[in-house]
């Protein structure tokens, strides 16, 4: 008797709010998924403390609290997980796809990548050591915290105006940090920010240090002035990184299409990538929303779009057409 290996429905991986939710999706489908959802489990928000805008928690919930919940709900209806970093993939077109963890081979007909991405960071210290007390990467997510208070945000493209945009709501004093006198975001939004009273450009400086206060929290950031090498120390409450991210696409690079920054290319309106049966979700997509909710929609999306490869069975040609796609063949499931 030869030795039949068990093929999956449908293997996720990512442990994240897009991981959970295709999770909870295909489980709910009957297509028993199966996760591999990372050594540290809960992806972004397992480094966030109060998460105030995902829609359904009216006081909020710690990040870490949040994912333990949406994990919950997902094996609830019998998904299982494999708390581990996944080594290599052998991704296919349209056949059988295959996940490492070392030499242990896990065969599926469909795989959801949902592996996140990472704010970049600067590699100084205090960085690490006095996030969620004042250095953080997420404006939108922490904003609020500042009211009243003193703010940097470093970084001079799109992202930093943007936070820095919606931190000035908050806080009293808001000053912008880039290692550069020109800025690379663009003109209406570096226009938008010079706008708003209470945000300041200090260029070109780098921040070197993030430095704590009596209270533990951060107290101020060591700056130093990259032409003249002149160091000073700005007070803060709050600083944020805003100096981009980094997609977690290193496993699947060089098999699957990526952009120019590393992010999976995905089909306009849909999950699908240029691979029949690899469907991608969450910010390992997303250069521009990266929210939990976005991400547990575009969850729910890979869920359906697996589930409608699995089965044969596409939406409507006009429903497709209405997400702005072209009307494509589905690859028919692969025999196991
Ligand atoms: P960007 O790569 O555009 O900008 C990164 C910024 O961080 C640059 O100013 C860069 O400086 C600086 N930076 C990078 N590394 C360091 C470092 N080690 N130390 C100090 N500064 C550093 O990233 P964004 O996240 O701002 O934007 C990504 C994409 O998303 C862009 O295409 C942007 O237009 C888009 N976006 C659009 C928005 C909108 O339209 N509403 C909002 C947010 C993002 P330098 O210029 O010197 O390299």
């Amino acid at each position: 008797m030869t030795d039949q290996k068990k093929i999956e429905n449908v293997i996720i991986i990512g442990g994240g709010p897009a991981g959970y939710t295709a999770a909870l999706y295909t489980a709910r489908a009957n297509l028993e998924p199966l996760v591999f959802e990372g050594f540290q489990w809960g992806g972004q928000l397992q480094n966030t403390t109060d998460v105030e805008n995902y829609p359904g928690y009216p006081e909020g919930i710690m990040g870490p609290e949040m994912m333990n919940q949406f994990r919950a709900q997902a094996e609830r209806f019998g998904t299982r997980f494999v708390t581990d970093d996944v080594d290599r993939v052998e991704l296919s077109d349209g056949d059988v796809q295959k996940v490492y963890l070392g030499d242990e081979e896990h065969l599926a007909k469909a795989v959801i990548l949902a592996m996140g991405a990472e704010p970049r960071r600067l590699g100084v210290p205090g960085e690490m050591e006095l996030g969620g007390r004042g250095v953080s990467t997420c404006g939108v997510c922490d904003g609020a915290f500042f009211k009243d208070q003193k703010v940097i945000v470093i970084g001079g493209g799109d992202s930093a105006m943007e936070d820095a945009i919606f931190i000035s709501k908050y806080a009293s004093e808001l000053t912008v940090v880039n290692r550069r006198d020109e800025f690379r975001a663009s003109k209406i939004m570096h226009g938008r920010a010079g706008d708003q009273p209470n945000i300041d450009f200090k260029t070109p400086f780098v921040a070197e240090e993030f430095v704590a206060g009596d209270d533990g929290k951060l107290g101020h950031v060591r700056l130093r002035n990259a032409e003249t090498d002149e160091k000073e120390d700005l007070v803060a409450d709050g600083a944020f990184i805003a100096i981009g991210h980094i997609p977690k696409s290193e496993i699947v690079a060089d098999q699957i299409d990526t952009d120019e920054d590393g992010y999976i290319v995905a089909q306009p309106g849909s999950t699908r990538t240029n691979l029949a049966g690899v469907f991608a979700v969450g910010d390992v997509v997303d250069h521009t929303y990266r929210q939990a909710v976005t991400a547990a929609g575009t969850g729910c999306m890979g869920a359906l779009d697996a589930e409608w490869f699995l089965r044969d069975t596409p939406p409507s040609p006009e429903a497709h057409w209405m997400r702005g796609g072209e009307p494509t063949e589905i690859a028919p499931t692969p025999s196991a």
